[in-house]
């Protein structure tokens, strides 16, 4: 073990959260609150846009949210009573400012600011066409893609003009605008990233997950529906279908990993999905051992799961440090290599001499368990075996998630048998697919038409990939460094 260690290092990292609140008079602050409760959606950076009844105002910053819009001075320059928030972390586009949500742009008939979670997968298509027409890019964000598409619809109403531009986008999104009449809120045709409606003080309220719901204490109203369009104004709610019926493909890693686990998404109780996914993986993969531990935090309702479907106690073996912030001042190498644990420690008193499962979410280059495995054997673990509550990621997700390139996953040209040798564990398995949907209460994964997207899984997108069949990689990147 020769790096500091921190369980986050080797995950995939959801794109973004948002929040809108629409009719309140204190909307910046329950904005800046909800997007505090979706802060595990991104952390590199958040924004606010509210509307006064005269202008728009807008704050947007690096870092986290308690960061930037816990003092009063911020919030007192968002006035309004309509307000949009977004957090991000970075996938595509740098971590500059000028790539930081909302986006807002001043449109012929009115002002309108965007707040996206989700990733376009036509984005570089498209931008490189409005570039071609003389569109200027700010940023390079995919978000911004949008903004220019409205901008240049020929239609006259600004809903309209939202629905034909987004007709034209391919890719997952989840969106939150603001007008200076409207607060709107869309998904994708398949609904791959979340959206919840809900009410707070007699005001609607929009957000990526009901833990943003329960922040406030707003009542949570229904998801919004995959490929629906709410528009929310003084007078009320209207819903919109702008796009031909399909099959909704919700994500099924918002329940694996992404999602709070005291979110409910789409029906489910995230908490409960992966406590069964720990069941199914129980069912499908026993150990004889002497304790089931989860790797902390997102491991820890499956390990429940696995415990008590095997009948192993379930013990923490690793200790996390809640005290490690982002400011920590990361330990210079020669320290590093000692084998800092900055963030997780195993807890020696229960592993020593002990035959140990651990119960982690998932596996993405291996490295960071790796050096858990390793931890484990130092604290004197006797044997190691690692359960897995999602099936092997083999492929990248282009839907807004940060993945690595394909070649760079374990999985990706390993038997699980060379996995397990690659990591040092004793044992290795991973839920199966089928078992997979069994916990999310399907009775298989129907093949034909599957009830989720599970393409890091299957290779199976959903959707088209135009930029990544009409434009390889380099091309793409030499693009945006050009700011096409
Ligand atoms: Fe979710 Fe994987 Fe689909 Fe990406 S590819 S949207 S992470 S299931």
């Amino acid at each position: 073990m020769n790096e500091a260690l921190n369980m986050n290092d080797d995950k995939p990292h959801e794109e973004c959260g948002v929040f809108g609140i629409f009719g309140h008079s204190d909307a910046a602050e329950l904005v800046a609150l909800g997007l505090h409760a979706l802060q595990h959606r991104g952390q590199e950076a958040a924004g606010i846009v509210s509307f006064d009844g005269r202008k728009f105002n807008l704050e947007r910053r690096l870092g986290l949210v308690g960061d930037s819009f816990s003092h009063e001075s911020v919030i007192s320059r968002l006035r309004g009573q309509a307000a949009i928030g977004h957090n991000r972390y970075a996938t595509t586009g740098d971590t500059v400012l000028r790539n930081v949500q909302p986006f807002f742009a001043d449109l012929s008939g009115g002002g309108l600011a965007v707040a996206h979670n989700g990733n376009l997968t036509n984005a570089t298509a498209l931008r490189r066409r409005l570039v071609a027409n003389g569109a200027i890019f700010q940023s390079t964000s995919d978000t911004e893609v949008l903004v220019h598409l409205v901008a240049t619809s020929r239609e006259t109403r600004l809903v309209q003009r939202l629905v034909d531009a987004l007709r034209q986008l391919e890719g997952a999104y989840s969106l939150v605008t603001l007008t200076n009449k409207k607060m709107i809120g869309v998904r994708d045709p398949l609904g791959v990233r979340p959206l919840v409606l809900g009410e707070f003080d007699g005001c609607h309220v929009l957000a990526s997950e009901t833990c943003a719901l329960d922040i406030i204490g707003a009542k949570f109203i229904r998801d919004v529906a995959a490929g629906e369009m709410v528009v929310i104004t003084e007078e009320g709610i209207e819903s919109h279908f702008p796009f031909p019926k399909a099959q909704s493909r919700f994500c099924v890693f918002e329940y694996i990993y992404f999602s709070r686990p005291d979110s409910i998404a789409e029906g489910r109780s995230v908490y409960e999905c992966r406590r069964r996914i720990g069941e199914e993986l129980a069912r499908e993969a026993p150990v004889k051992a002497d304790l089931v531990a989860p790797i902390p935090d997102s491991g820890t309702p499956a390990a429940i799961g696995y415990a008590s479907t095997v009948g192993i106690p379930f013990e923490l073996g690793i200790i996390r440090n809640h005290y490690v912030g982002r400011t920590f001042i990361e330990p210079a190498q020669r320290i590093r290599q000692l084998g800092v644990k900055l963030k997780h420690n195993a807890n020696r008193g229960n592993i020593a001499g002990k035959r140990v499962v651990l119960v982690d979410d998932s596996i993405v280059r291996g490295t960071t368990s790796m050096k858990i495995v390793q931890m484990m054997r130092d604290a004197g673990a006797k044997e190691v075996h690692m359960r897995i509550a999602c099936p092997p990621t083999t492929h990248s997700c282009f839907y807004g998630v940060d993945t690595p390139e394909r070649d760079k996953l374990l999985a990706f040209d390993r038997t699980v048998e060379q996995m397990r040798a690659a990591i040092g564990a004793d044992s290795l398995a991973f839920i199966s697919m089928d078992g997979l949907y069994r916990a999310m209460g399907c009775s298989a994964r129907d093949k034909t038409s599957p009830q989720f997207c599970d393409a890091c899984f299957t290779g199976e997108y959903p959707t088209r990939l135009t930029d990544q069949v009409e434009l390889p990689k380099e091309r793409q990147l030499s693009l945006l460094a050009e700011g096409m």
